[in-house]
């Protein structure tokens, strides 16, 4: 098992019990040593009960499980080893008592969190201009991430002094509706194992050894939840690469690892520096990329595989031709015998999946999309988990409101208010405010609740798939989308979501993951304050509806089919592939331009593009595109300084390399607010026409008495609204092509189609 490692490695897997930090660079085999540290520990007589490994995604979690299958012949399925959030949220359903929870609680990702927010901010006459929910939400966030509850935010003037008391509405409205967002579940776990004696020494005795893998990104609050599980008694091991932290947004800090050098490993510190992942080329493009940044714990790596095959660099005149490049060159691949999961596609925002995910679908290349975003956040899908959840839970507000009146039942926005006052005079949910409703809202209400509690009763009975087809049926859902103009691919999106609920159930194992239950044999009862045994079992409804909370966007692909992977970058973190597409190298998308304004924002995007590359086994291929649709506008775009920060002897242009990165001189809509946006300072510091996106955007063409332009907004009768990508030809032959918000991208005669410009699109 320890034979194929060289001897750092060797030493570091074999070491005595003391607290240890690994230092080192990607791919010099980190989290193969934390597997087989854990694969040693057992074999010498460690408990796999006693073993703790936390990591940061729920794929980085099954791969290290997989590995640690691969060299043990051992059921890993009760062991701890998950994310954060997953292991806090095992802790909480176990003791959901003693964390003042509900024990079907339900979490809210981060667009529920806002609804929510947002809720609270207009039914206590806050002014949203001047407490923007986003704002609000972001700051209760950063409290929570600092362990920080209401009453002790340190605020010394009014602003802060009312944001604050914004957060104790928020937290009294979470307790009302029995729901957890992700920042309260760490801080949660966190003050469980803070003020509960009895549980605390129970985990600390429990737990002998506990691994952290990707410590570079912990937050303080991880930090201290860590090492108050951990107490005097458990060894700390954890690996990092400060070259790869790219949370600091979500309150990672790198001094994590300077505290934990000083404070546990003492010295004790494990460097590797032969990289095994990735050839010559990609690495030493990685580390030029990343010598541009300043204040590095400094690491060398080196790889003794040979240089390999350049990084290919693409550009291309819009995203639809970059996404449409990728996949014909991904097809390529595939005959070449690259094998689909060794093909990764990543990018910096999750809006840009669509466009690719669209090239993928049309050409039949099956794919999978990882992380957030995708699948769970679907309109349609988030309309029947909130049925779920209601009938798991009907205190539950923010559900509530989303389905009360979808379908349209008659249940206006005045009720609504009216319902609204009635829960706050009795401090109550708004399913317990229906009784005091008269009138026709009354009735129309009241059959409402109803409907929720015949599904609820139903629900006794049914399997979770067959109540999801019930919810669907009788909450009018599947009428509304059968009479609906797209209807067709949301029901195609239900009945996914039936397929993955059959395959929740089925796969029995994830059950325990998730539901936080653990197989008797290896898991003796955990006790509470009364030294009572507590163990929790929640019902299938509540363990689906938690794993759809906590890995939205996973069950999208039908299990086991090869595909190629897309994600994004954060979402990459730790894993690796044969081939890597690199997608959207532009200003303002990469680095992102929010990241521009804040301090050190730049170096974090830097690192982020570091392990974007560094993916990469065989081939990187990195593209950028001079236009791009993104949240309705079309934007231009100058090639990303990352590019010209890669050593020209590593590269491989196979499009003509312009001399001056490409600028658009038409400005056709922002993105940021204002016109302060990096965008319109890159536009600024480049100035001057460039490439072909712009001569098109300057002319465009005129057809009849239309005059259509790149990235104009027009309406199609059926395809609805859409902007134009590229114009070719004239008079008869004009034609353009358009990307539908709906319908996908068309290729339209101007002469025929009749279009109408959409004035200020
Ligand atoms: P990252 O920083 O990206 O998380 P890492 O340091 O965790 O990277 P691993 O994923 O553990 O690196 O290892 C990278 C690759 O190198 C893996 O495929 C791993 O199996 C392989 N590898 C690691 N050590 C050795 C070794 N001694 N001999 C052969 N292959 C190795
Ligand atoms: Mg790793």
């Amino acid at each position: 098992m320890i034979h194929s490692l060289n001897p750092q490695q060797q030493q570091a897997v074999t070491q005595p019990a003391q607290h240890t930090l690994i230092l080192a660079g990607a791919g010099s085999g980190k989290t193969r040593v934390l597997t087989t540290r854990m694969a040693w520990l057992m074999q010498h007589g460690v408990s796999p009960y006693s073993l703790m490994a936390v990591t940061f995604t729920n794929k980085a979690a099954r791969e290290m499980l997989t590995r640690l299958n691969a060299l043990l012949p051992i059921d890993t399925r009760g062991m701890w080893v998950g994310t954060f959030h997953g292991l806090c949220n095992r802790l909480l359903r176990l003791h959901h008592q003693d964390a003042g929870l509900v024990q079907s609680f339900q979490i809210l990702d981060s667009a529920d969190q806002l609804a929510s927010v947002r809720r609270l901010i207009k039914g206590n006459g806050i002014d949203d201009e001047k407490y923007p929910p986003r704002d609000v939400q972001r700051f209760i966030n950063a409290q929570k991430e600092k362990g920080i509850r209401p009453a002790l935010v340190e605020a010394y003037d009014p602003h802060t002094r009312r944001l604050a008391e914004i957060y104790e509405l928020y937290q009294v409205q979470c307790e009302r509706e029995g729901v957890v967002d992700f920042a309260e579940l760490l801080l949660r776990a966190y003050e469980l194992l803070q003020n509960n004696i009895p549980i605390r020494q129970h985990y600390q005795q429990r737990f002998a050894h506990i691994l952290i893998d990707e410590f570079q990104d912990t937050n303080p609050l991880q930090y201290a939840w860590l090492t108050l599980l951990g107490g005097q008694q458990a060894q700390l091991f954890a690996v990092g690469d400060d070259d790869q932290s790219i949370y600091a947004f979500r309150g990672a800090d790198i001094s994590n690892m300077k505290s934990f050098e000083r404070d546990y490993a003492k010295g004790n510190v494990v460097r590797l520096e032969q990289n095994y992942r990735s050839c010559g080329h990609i690495l030493d493009a990685a580390n030029a990329l990343i010598s541009n940044n300043s204040d590095r714990l400094g690491k060398k790596l080196w790889t003794d595989a040979g240089q390999g095959e350049s990084i290919r660099i693409v550009e291309k005149a819009s995203d639809a031709l970059e996404g449409q490049w990728v996949v014909e060159e991904i097809k390529a691949l595939i005959n070449d015998g690259f094998p689909h999961d060794e093909i990764a596609v990543l990018y910096r925002s999750n809006a840009q999946s669509r466009v690719l995910e669209h090239h993928l679908f049309s050409s039949g290349v099956p794919y999978k999309v990882y992380g957030g975003q995708r699948f769970f956040e679907r309109q349609e899908i988030k309309h029947v988990l909130a049925y779920l959840r209601l009938i798991d839970n009907p205190n539950d507000d923010t559900s509530w409101l989303r389905v009360v009146n979808f379908p349209t039942r008659g249940i206006g926005a005045r009720s609504l208010e009216q319902l609204g006052d009635f829960s706050k005079q009795y401090n109550c949910s708004l399913y317990r405010a229906v009784p005091y409703m008269t009138g026709r809202a009354g009735t129309n209400l009241a059959k409402f609740v109803a409907l929720i509690n015949q599904l609820a009763a139903q629900a006794q009975m049914l399997s979770l798939p067959e109540l999801i087809e019930q919810v669907v049926h009788d909450s009018g859902i599947l009428e509304h989308y059968k009479s609906d103009r797209e209807g067709a691919e949301r029901l195609e999106n239900l009945q996914e979501l039936v397929n993955a609920a059959m395959v929740f159930v089925t796969e029995e194992g994830l059950l325990d993951e998730v539901a936080g239950r653990i197989p008797v044999t290896t898991e003796p009862q955990a006790i509470d304050d009364n030294g009572n045994a507590v163990l929790a079992a929640m019902s299938p409804l509540g363990a689906f509806l938690t794993h759809a909370s906590l890995e939205a966007g996973d069950n999208q692909a039908q299990a086991g089919q090869a595909a190629v992977q897309l994600m994004t970058i954060h979402a990459a973190k730790g894993l690796e592939f044969d081939a890597v597409f690199i997608t959207g190298l532009e200003e303002g998308l990469f680095p992102h331009e929010n990241s521009l304004a804040e301090l050190n924002g730049l170096e974090e995007e830097r690192r982020l593009m570091y392990v974007a590359l560094t993916r990469g086994r065989k081939r990187v291929y990195v593209t950028l595109a001079q236009s791009r649709m993104l949240h309705g506008k079309t934007r231009y775009a100058t090639r990303s300084r990352f590019l010209d920060e890669l050593p020209d002897e590593n590269l491989k242009w196979l499009t003509p390399r312009n001399a001056a990165p490409v600028v658009a001189s038409s400005w056709s809509g922002g993105f940021g607010r204002g016109g302060s946006s990096s965008w319109d300072k890159a536009r600024e510091t480049y100035g001057g026409p460039g490439g072909m996106a712009s001569t098109v955007a300057k002319s465009g063409l005129i057809v009849g008495d239309q005059h259509f332009r790149v990235g104009q907004g027009v309406r199609h009768a059926k395809f609805g609204d859409g902007t134009v990508l590229t114009l070719s030809g004239s008079g008869n032959e004009a034609q353009a092509q358009i990307h539908f918000r709906e319908a996908g991208t068309k290729t339209l005669a101007l002469g025929i189609a009749k279009l109408d410009i959409i004035v200020g699109g």
